[in-house]
Formats: C-alpha cells, sequence, structure tokens
C-alpha cells in the first residue's frame, strides 16, 4: 500500500509538481488569433511550434505553440504584459534541465530567458573583501561560475558543474556539496505579471529543499554576496567539483540530474532506489541509471509516458520495501 504523505505548496498528492511559475489556464473564448497578435505586436525573437525536446536535457517532449525569447527587462515585461492582455497561458523555463514535458507540449507561450538576458556586473560589498555579483536570469549558471573563478571571487564553486540557468537555479535552490543558492543570495528581482518589478532581500525570501517560494512572479535577476579570493584555488576547486560528478553521474546519455528528492531523515533517494534492487532496471526507452540511481536516463528512444511510468514504478517499489514516496526534484508540466 502506498503510505500517506504531505504534499508541499506546488506538489498533488500524487507526487507530480506543478509549475512555480505561470500560467493562468487557457482563458475560455481565447482569441485563436493570438499567435497572429503576438508577431505584430511583440519585436522579439519567437519559434513557432517546437518541440520542447529540443530544450530539455530529457530530451523529450512535445511541441511549444511558441516558444518567446526576451533579450532585455523590457522585452519581458511587454511580452508578459501582452500575453495577459490576450489571455494566453504561459510559462517561464532556464534551460530545461529540470523539466519533462508531456507528449502533450504546451498549447501556449513558453517564455525562455536565454543568453541574451545574461549580463554580470561587480560592485563593492559593504565589508572589506566583499563583492556583490549582479546577473541576470538568463545567464548559464556555468558561465556565472567560471565568470567569478576568473574575477577571484569565490563562493559559487559548490555550483561548478550543475546545467541551467540562473533564474532556475534560484527557483530550484539548486545546491551541490552541501551548500544551497539561498546561502549566498543577496538579493533577487522578480517580475510580477502586473508589470511590476519587487526586489527582495535574502531575509525577505523563502528559501526550502529545492525550492524558492515566488509567488508566482518571475526572477529577472540576483545578486551574490561573494568574498574576494585566490584565483587559482577557486579554479582548482572548481576543476575538482566538475571531475567528482564526472566520476559519479551519467555521463553520454540525456538526464535531469536528480530525479528525486532526497526524504528528510533517510537515507538518500539514490541508495533507497539502489537498494530497492532497481539500478538498470528500464521501462521503454527510459532506464534507472547503471551509475547513479537517482538519475533516470534516456537510452536515445524514451518518451515522456516512458520516464512518467518509470517514476511511478519507482515510487511505488520504494515505497513498499521502505515506506517512503519519493517526491519528484523535476518539474513536471
Ligand atoms: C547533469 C545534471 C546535473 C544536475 N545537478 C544538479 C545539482 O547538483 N544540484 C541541483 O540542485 N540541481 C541539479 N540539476 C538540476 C538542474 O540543473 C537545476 O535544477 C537547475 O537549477 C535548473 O535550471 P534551469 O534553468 O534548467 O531551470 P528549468 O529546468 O528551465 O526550470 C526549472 C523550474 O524553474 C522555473 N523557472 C526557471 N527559470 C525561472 C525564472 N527565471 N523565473 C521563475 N521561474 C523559473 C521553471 O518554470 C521550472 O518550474 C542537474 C541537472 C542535470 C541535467
Amino acid at each position: 500500500m502506498v503510505p500517506a504523505r504531505a504534499c508541499n505548496l506546488h506538489g498533488r498528492p500524487d507526487g507530480v509538481v506543478l509549475p512555480v511559475t505561470g500560467p493562468r489556464k487557457m482563458q475560455k473564448g481565447m482569441d485563436k488569433g493570438w499567435p497572429e497578435q503576438l508577431r505584430t505586436l511583440w519585436p522579439g525573437e519567437i519559434e513557432w511550434d517546437s518541440p520542447m525536446a529540443r530544450w530539455c536535457t530529457l530530451q523529450v517532449g512535445g511541441p511549444a505553440k511558441a516558444i518567446a525569447m526576451p533579450a532585455s527587462r523590457e522585452e519581458l515585461q511587454s511580452l508578459i504584459a501582452l500575453l495577459a492582455r490576450l489571455g494566453v497561458s504561459w510559462r517561464v523555463i532556464g534551460r530545461g534541465s529540470n523539466l519533462l514535458v508531456s507528449d502533450a507540449g504546451y498549447d501556449g507561450v513558453i517564455v525562455m530567458l536565454g543568453r541574451k538576458f545574461a549580463a554580470i556586473s561587480q560592485h563593492p560589498g559593504e565589508k572589506a573583501g566583499e563583492r556583490r555579483v549582479r546577473v541576470e536570469a538568463g545567464c548559464s549558471l556555468m558561465k556565472l561560475v567560471n565568470w567569478c573563478a576568473r574575477q577571484g571571487l569565490q563562493g559559487l564553486e559548490f555550483a561548478a558543474g550543475i546545467p541551467g540557468s540562473v533564474g532556475g537555479a534560484v527557483v530550484m535552490n539548486a545546491g551541490a556539496w552541501g551548500m544551497e543558492m539561498g546561502e549566498t543570495l543577496f538579493s533577487v528581482s522578480f517580475l510580477r505579471e502586473s508589470g511590476e518589478i519587487v526586489d527582495r532581500e535574502k531575509e525577505a525570501l523563502l528559501f526550502s529543499y529545492r525550492h524558492l517560494e515566488t509567488e508566482g512572479m518571475i526572477v529577472v535577476a540576483a545578486e551574490f554576496l561573494l568574498q574576494a579570493g585566490d584565483r587559482q584555488l577557486i579554479e582548482r576547486k572548481c576543476a575538482q567539483l566538475m571531475r567528482e560528478r564526472k566520476e559519479k553521474q551519467p555521463q553520454g546519455l540525456a538526464n535531469a540530474g536528480s530525479f528525486f528528492k532526497n526524504p528528510a531523515g533517510l537515507p538518500a533517494a539514490g541508495k533507497l532506489i539502489q537498494d530497492a534492487g532497481l539500478k538498470g532496471v528500464c521501462l521503454g526507452g527510459a532506464q534507472v541509471s547503471e551509475v547513479h540511481a537517482n538519475f533516470l536516463v534516456n537510452t536515445g528512444t524514451a518518451t515522456p509516458q516512458d520516464f512518467l511510468g518509470l517514476m511511478r514504478l519507482v515510487q511505488e517499489k520504494v515505497a513498499e520495501r521502505f515506506g517512503v514516496w519519493l517526491e519528484p526534484e523535476v518539474h513536471i508540466l
């Protein structure tokens, strides 16, 4: 029997995690001509009918009606205002490294904060040796980590090797080696659907394990509080952590990192899955990695259904064996 389990703000009792940001339900009677209006009224870059498999590291997922890629805060603001006016459903993503999209894809607009939304700047902090690094949400986390290392700024080395965008990392409160994004942040800038920009300092932010409470707002920028340090030592630390990742994680097969959250007060999810005898188990083209049991990998032919089925199988087997229901860390769209 599946044990009773709690669900967080975004979780459903079946373990499916709902979007952190975004969409209102597609409004009834929504103007079917919205694509034309979007094309005419918004100047930014858009890809139409684009398979989400292209944009997600699991390499599965049906088509999004539109993928809009704002290149500036102003373009993002005008896009969100227009989508609200047209009554079009939207959802923000970063690099899709923590996303499982269904075969149905998304019948609205995926707002992707990407490479053009990625400026980094450095400012003095209040104390000696402190630096504040301000970065736009579309910047890749690895680019930020490398930039900080080159500037001799320490504090983000733990994030070396975590794929995805800065916005995604902040929303996910991404972490590794006992550190999380929330610990190094100074403040986060959000965009409300109303168009208002809200700046919140760390003390006002609600971080928890792999989650930041965003109240449905879009992360547009983040400011990190770092320390001046020795460039060579910082670069060496990053390189060492990257090597350790390579040794412990599957290489060459599409995945989304750890698929399940580690349950509180119990062995890590990967250990539970391994001890339930599931390492290497396949469902269609999806497989519990032979290298690390908390990674579900795409052996080349996986479908979203394969991943969802394998997720459920793992949840049931682990629940049968250990009485705990694993919650997905991956967000399901
Ligand atoms: C090989 C591999 C290793 C990984 N290792 C780690 C690890 O060590 N630690 C770890 O924590 N994670 C890890 N991950 C998971 C993933 O990289 C992180 O969760 C990452 O921070 C997600 O960033 P993203 O930009 O890809 O977000 P996406 O996957 O695009 O989005 C994730 C969620 O955030 C929301 N979101 C994204 N951007 C914004 C924004 N600007 N504003 C509001 N909401 C937004 C999306 O709607 C979605 O709900 C790994 C993944 C892979 C593939």
